[in-house]
C-alpha cells in the first residue's frame, strides 16, 4: 500500500514504488492470521535468524528463504559507558556480526529472496558501500547477477568485496545520489530490478526484523529510546512498522520508544527538516562525512522518516566527524566494540541528548551499531 495516497498494489507481483506520489510502498499482512502461529513460544522454538518471523515477511515459499545467517544479533550491555554516562540501562544492538558485516544484510536478503521468487535474475543497486556488498553476496548465493554503482571514494573494502562476490562494480564520480541516477537509467534500459533504498518494498521488511528482535529482547516491551544512524532510513521506518504490527497482533502494548535519528553534521537533511518542522527533507548540498552510510543527501523516504520521528516524540541530532572518531575510539577501547563510524555516531548523539536532559538516567536506551569498523580501514 502507498502510505501517501492509500492506493493498494498486488502483493503477488513484483512491486517498486508509487509512481503517483514518488513514495515507497509498505507491505501489509493478515496480522490476525499471523498472530495464530507467530507467538513468543513458537518463535523461541524456531531456528535462529530473521526467518523466524516468516508470517511477517513477504517471501511465500520456504525454498526461497535465502540465508547466510543474518539477524538475531546480540543486544550487548555497555558497562563502562553505563558507569561514565550514569545510564544503567544502556544497550548496544550490534549489527556487525551480520553477513558482510553490516545490517544491510537484513534488507538485501529479503529483497533478493522475494525478487528471485518472483522471477528476477538481474539486480542493480546504487550504494555508499555496505548495501552493494550485501546485494553482491546474496545475488551470488541465489545465482543471480548484480550490478553495483558506488561512489569512487567509497570504502575500498566494499569495492573489493563486491568484486570478490563476482558482481559487476561501476565506480561513479559523485555521490550516492549520482550513482542512483545512473542505476535507475541502466535498470530501465536493461530490465534489471532496482533495489535502491525504498525503491522496492522488500528491503524495508528485512530491516523491520531489528524492531521485532528488540521487542523480543525486551521481553515483549520496548525500550524508552532508540538511537539510530539514519541515511536512507530503512531501519528507522522498518522498526516503527514492526512495532505497529506487533501491537496489532497483541504481542506488545501501545508504548513506543522515542526514535532518534543521528546524522553527520556534513549531511543532515533530516535534522534540518526536524528543526524547520518541515514535512519533507530538502536535498543537502555538498554532502561530506567519514560515515559513508550517512552520506545520503536526499532520502527518498523522508516523509516516513519524519512521521516516525514525530509520532514517537523523538528527535534528530547532528554530530561532527570529530565527535564520531572520538566515540569510535571510546567504544573500541572501553567496550571492545570496533564500531562503524555510523554506529559511533549514535554514541556521540547520546552524549548530546544526556547533556540537554532529553534522556534521563532511569531510561532504557538502545544504540545501534550498524556495522563493523573493519569495513572502513
Ligand atoms: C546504510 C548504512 C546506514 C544507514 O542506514 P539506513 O537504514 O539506510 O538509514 C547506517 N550505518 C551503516 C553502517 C550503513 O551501511
Ligand atoms: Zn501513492
Amino acid at each position: 500500500m502507498c502510505p501517501e495516497c492509500g492506493k493498494h498494489f498486488n502483493a503477488d507481483t513484483l512491486q517498486t514504488f508509487c509512481a503517483d506520489c514518488k513514495s515507497p510502498l509498505e507491505a501489509q499482512y493478515d496480522l490476525n492470521k499471523a498472530s495464530k502461529t507467530l507467538t513468543p513460544e513458537s518463535l523461541s522454538s524456531r531456528p535462529r535468524g530473521i526467518w523466524r518471523w516468516t508470517e511477517l515477511l513477504p517471501v511465500r515459499g520456504a525454498a526461497h528463504r535465502l540465508t547466510l545467517g543474518e539477524g538475531d544479533t546480540p543486544l550487548l550491555s555497555a558497562p563502562h559507558l553505563s558507569r561514565t554516562l550514569n545510564l544503567p540501562s544502556l544497550y548496544i544492538k550490534d549489527e556487525a556480526p551480520n553477513p558482510t558485516a553490516s545490517f544491510k544484510a537484513r534488507g538485501l536478503v529479503m529483497a533478493v529472496a522475494r525478487a528471485v521468487e518472483l522471477g528476477v535474475t538481474e539486480f542493480v543497486i546504487p550504494t555508499a558501500g555496505n548495501a552493494g556488498s550485501a546485494l553482491a553476496a546474496y545475488a551470488a548465493r541465489a545465482h543471480a547477477k548484480a550490478h553495483v554503482f558506488m561512489p569512487k571514494d567509497a570504502p575500498l573494502a566494499n569495492q573489493r568485496e563486491v568484486q570478490a562476490y563476482g558482481a559487476d562494480l561501476v565506480l561513479v564520480d559523485g555521490l550516492i545520489s549520482d550513482a542512483g541516477k545512473l542505476a535507475a537509467e541502466q535498470a530501465a534500459k536493461y530490465g534489471w530490478f532496482d533495489v535502491s533504498t525504498f525503491k522496492e518494498p522488500y528491503r524495508l521488511e528485512g530491516k523491520k526484523t531489528m524492531g521485532l528482535e528488540l521487542a523480543e529482547d525486551f521481553n515483549w516491551e520496548v525500550p524508552d529510546v532508540i538511537i539510530y544512524p539514519t541515511g536512507g532510513g530503512t531501519g528507522l521506518v522498518g522498526m516503527w512498522k514492526a512495532f505497529a504490527e506487533l501491537e496489532t497482533m497483541g504481542l506488545i502494548g501501545s508504548k513506543r520508544p522515542r526514535m532518534v535519528t543521528v546524522q553527520a553534521a556534513g549531511c543532515a537533511p533530516v535534522v534540518r527538516a526536524m528543526e524547520q518542522n518541515a514535512a519533507r527533507a530538502e536535498f543537502w548540498q555538498n554532502a561530506e562525512t567519514i560515515a559513508a552510510g550517512l552520506r545520503v543527501p536526499g532520502p527518498f523516504a523522508d516523509r516516513q522518516i519524519l512521521r516516525a520521528l514525530r509520532e514517537s516524540h523523538g528527535t534528530a541530532v547532528a554530530v561532527t566527524d570529530k565527535e564520531i572518531t572520538t566515540a569510535q575510539n571510546e567504544l573500541a577501547q572501553n567496550e571492545g566494540i570496533f564500531a562503524a563510524p555510523e554506529g559511533a555516531a549514535a554514541l556521540a548523539a547520546l552524549k548530546h541528548l544526556l547533556a540537554i536532559g532529553w534522556i534521563k538516567t532511569a531510561e532504557r536506551v538502545v544504540l545501534f551499531n550498524t556495522g563493523s569498523g573493519l569495513k572502513y580501514l
